[in-house]
């Protein structure tokens, strides 16, 4: 056999092989689908958010529910979950599906809309399926400790809560030597975006951490700005060049039914972007986000040099596995972030490990695993132009 088709026969193999680790059925994300099916099919609001709050639950948990079933066929308690919610998961994991809320949702006038909702769902993730994900060395990518530094995050500065020196500290309890806080950009006011002004005052207090850890972990000055109709962001030139990393995500038209590749080719070509966060802004059982000719935007990001995100967000988890593939294929550089609004939430970065692992993508090609000064010389290659 010729040797490039031994080499195509082997990347099938391994394809194969990937296919076949994936398979096992993410249970906890089946039973919850089935509990949101039938929230929506609740007319008792107390209802609906009951079987939401179940399904929260069973995607929260760190095992899967096949574990925590106890000898007489009962699971074990749960916050959150009642007997009614309970019936329906042991249905799930005797068949695979719910007849109880099969029958509930027939019997709902919200029928569609559930089914479209349902449609919305693929390629995300449970916490336990993270979990196994990460655990499971038969997995390429990167390991929970190659993962250096968050890139996405929110303080209190923008629509997030910790402060910044919070955000220091639970970044170093996770074993990290940097970290970017990304707040929103004055453009988008509805997340308490910073004006360039306190833009300005944020750098200079975290200026000062920074002076106050001494290389024991560093903070970057970064931004998530807006992506607007057109493709533009939300800065200018001189604005984004005060920043040192610059996340250019959307954040609007994310239900839109027509083709959106050259608002997403613009926002890529503009120079200072590093990454393009959440490219599509879907929400798992609530929208799609950006529809785009996924080819063509990876080749773009891969052409100027634009790493893509996979945002660990578990509503988000955008890119996911699937498109991610794409993306490695094309050449692309990746950022791993946990799009974080709390440091609890910090931990979301396992989830964009767990799809980064489902991709197959090397630590070689995620900025996240890079180390500090190697991160900060790349950062500094792709500003706009020099700060004022
Ligand atoms: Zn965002």
């Amino acid at each position: 056999m010729p040797a490039d088709r031994a080499r195509s026969s082997d990347r099938a193999n391994a394809a194969g092989a990937t296919a076949a680790l994936r398979r096992f059925a993410d249970v906890n994300a089946v039973a919850a689908g089935f509990l949101r099916d039938l929230a929506y099919a609740q007319t008792s609001e107390p209802k609906m958010f009951g079987y939401k709050r179940a399904a929260a639950a069973v995607l929260a948990l760190e095992e899967p529910l096949t574990s925590l079933i106890g000898p007489g066929g009962h699971l074990a308690r749960i916050p959150g979950i009642g007997p009614a919610s309970e019936r329906v998961i042991l249905e799930v994991l005797a068949s695979g599906t719910s007849p109880t809320a099969d029958a509930a949702v027939a019997r709902s006038d919200r029928a569609a809309d559930i089914a479209r909702r349902r449609g919305l769902r693929g390629q995300f993730l449970s916490r336990a399926e993270v979990r196994r994900v990460l655990g499971d060395p038969r997995f390429g990518g990167p390991a929970l400790a190659d993962y250096r530094g968050d890139l996405q995050m929110h303080s209190e500065w923008s629509d997030g809560t910790p402060s910044l020196g919070d955000i220091a500290e639970a970044c170093l309890a996770r074993g990290y030597t940097h970290a970017a806080v990304t707040d929103h950009s004055y453009g988008l006011k509805i997340a308490g975006g910073m004006s360039m002004a306190e833009a300005a005052a944020q750098h200079e207090a975290i200026a000062q951490l920074n002076e106050r850890y001494g290389g024991r972990f560093h903070l970057i000055k970064g931004v998530e700005a807006n992506i607007d109709a057109t493709g533009h962001l939300d800065l200018s030139a001189e604005e984004a060049a005060c920043f040192e990393l610059v996340l250019a995500a959307p954040h609007s038209r994310l239900r839109r039914s027509e083709d959106q590749t050259d608002r997403l080719l613009t926002a890529i070509a503009t120079p200072g972007v590093h990454v393009l966060a959440h490219p599509r802004g879907r929400i798992t059982g609530s929208r799609a986000g950006v529809l785009a000719d996924w080819n063509k935007v990876f080749a773009a990001a891969a052409e100027h040099g634009v790493a893509v995100e996979i945002d660990g967000d578990p509503s988000r988890q955008d890119l996911d596995f699937s498109l991610a593939e794409g993306a490695f294929a094309a050449g692309c550089l990746f950022a791993l972030d946990s799009d974080a609004h709390t440091t609890s939430q910090l931990a979301y970065a396992e989830t964009a490990i767990a799809h980064a692992r489902l991709a197959g993508i090397p630590s070689e090609r995620i900025i996240n695993c890079w180390p500090t000064d190697r991160l900060l010389a790349w950062l500094r290659g792709r500003r706009a132009s020099s700060p004022p």
